[in-house]
């Protein structure tokens, strides 16, 4: 086939845009070139990896499991449905992480925080004083660029050695002697997976739920919200970007999933059309705040949470208000002075299971404690446990409930975390 033509009336257009009409404000964005060469094995449909550590779901709490295992040196492989890493903080616009701090003092650290403030000096940002406690809760959430935090992720993967495989899921997961083997789809591709270890990061739960362990779901949950910006530019990392309950938003699955988007993006265009406003950004999908927890073999209960219950098996901290939102919005309880929530492993373990944890809003608790747990700080540190509990259990063959906590503490401290200061033998 002959190469087209070059187009030369565009191109005497486009020169004559950029140097004739520039007085007009008509410019062209400039074009740089990034080459992406995959290896010919890449056009094949069947795929295998045999990993350590399988982490599903790249979002929130998933990424920073996914790099937190591969760098205490467990063979991970992450796959995550869409096209980004991040989640709810960047492809649901939610880039207001907290919260890192209570009381004048930071709680949460870990790789979460590592890319947060990365991300946030990157980009000329501004971190809150920790040592301050702030008047309002949401004072010390730390604007974030959500585009630079994604881009930082991917790259933390890739440097600690994370496999990543964007647009697939598991469709079948069946024990093995050894762990599981996972068959996942994405377009054009078959994977099959085996691995020693999973980590279900995907927000609801999928993979226990696929499992067909227990998983909690409230008739009416709390609204999602479609984020967006009208009339004024999204300077990301700066502004409060603008929201729009989507009452009776659903994440169970795909068809679910497109009525809240839909019903999300008519909502807006009719709003555009109403106010007459220009419509300057557009996140491409809904957050959702609730969906399913998992039963664990703990359950955080709201009276824990208020009275910052320190769990024996705690492997992080928690901040923030009681928090849930409803059909007439939301008033946030903060916590009592001094009071600091703690995490424990079991609440991560799907109860009865072996060699499968999770991490993130999912976490067993019941919902007025998932209300302040699911925030991302604790998604964070979440997802750092997780991925050290996993990698543990990998490395001595044995399941995430039966490592010994001393060990998992001593693995986290080493790579930055803050643990809850208890007795662990
Ligand atoms: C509108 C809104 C406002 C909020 N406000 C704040 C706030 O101001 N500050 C704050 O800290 N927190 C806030 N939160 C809470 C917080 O953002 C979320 O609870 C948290 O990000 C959830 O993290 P997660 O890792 O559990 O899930 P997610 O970040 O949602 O990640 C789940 C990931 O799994 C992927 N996935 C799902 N299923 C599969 C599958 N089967 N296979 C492969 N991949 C899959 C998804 O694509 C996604 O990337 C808000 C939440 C919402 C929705």
């Amino acid at each position: 086939m002959k190469p087209p033509k070059p187009d030369t009336n565009r191109r005497d257009f486009l020169q004559k845009s950029v140097f004739g009409t520039a007085a007009a404000g008509l410019t062209i964005a400039s074009t740089s070139h990034a080459s992406a060469q995959a290896p010919a094995e890449a056009l094949e449909p069947e795929v295998t990896n045999d990993v350590d550590v399988l982490v599903v779901g790249g979002g929130t709490a998933g990424h920073v499991a996914a790099i937190q295992a591969a760098r205490a040196g467990a063979k991970t492989l992450l796959v995550e449905r869409g096209a980004q890493l991040g989640g709810t903080t960047t492809t649901g616009g939610v880039a207001f992480p907290g919260l890192f701090d209570a009381w004048g003092k930071q709680v949460i650290a870990g790789i979460g925080w590592e890319i947060v403030k990365e991300s946030v000096e990157m980009d000329g940002g501004t971190i809150p004083d920790f040592s301050k406690v702030p008047q309002r809760h949401w004072h010390n959430q730390v604007f974030t660029n959500q585009f630079l935090y994604a881009l930082l992720a991917e790259e933390k993967c890739t440097e600690a050695g994370v496999e990543i495989a964007y647009y697939e899921f598991p469709e079948k997961v069946t024990e093995s002697d050894t762990g599981w083997t996972v068959d996942c789809i994405g377009f054009g591709t078959r994977r099959r997976v085996t691995c020693k270890q999973i980590i279900d990061c995907t927000g609801g739960a999928e993979v226990v739920g696929m499992l067909g362990f227990p998983r909690l779901r409230e008739e009416e949950r709390q609204p999602g919200s479609y984020l967006f910006m009208m009339g004024e530019e999204h300077e990301p990392g700066r502004n409060q970007i603008h929201r729009l309950y989507v009452h009776g938003a659903d994440s169970t699955n795909s068809r679910t999933v497109t009525v809240a988007n839909m019903t999300g993006r008519k909502s807006i265009l009719e709003k555009v059309r109403k106010e007459g406003k220009r419509l300057m950004h557009l996140q491409p999908e809904t957050g959702f705040r609730e969906s399913y927890r998992i039963e664990g073999e703990t359950m955080v209960t709201v009276n824990d949470y208020r009275t910052g219950r320190v769990f024996d098996d705690a492997i992080s901290y928690a901040f923030y208000p009681v928090d849930l939102h409803t059909k007439t919005g939301v008033k946030p309880k903060p916590l009592d002075p001094g009071t600091v929530p703690t995490i424990p492993l079991s609440a991560l373990i799907p109860k009865g299971s072996k060699n499968i944890i999770v991490a993130g809003r999912c976490i067993s608790s019941d919902r007025l404690a998932n209300s302040g747990l699911r925030v991302q700080a604790p998604c964070m540190g979440m997802g750092q446990a997780a991925g050290v509990a996993a990698t543990l259990a990998a490395k001595a063959g044995t399941t995430p409930l039966d490592v010994s906590l001393k060990e998992i503490h001593a693995l986290l401290k080493e790579h930055g975390q803050i643990v809850p200061d208890i007795a662990t033998a």
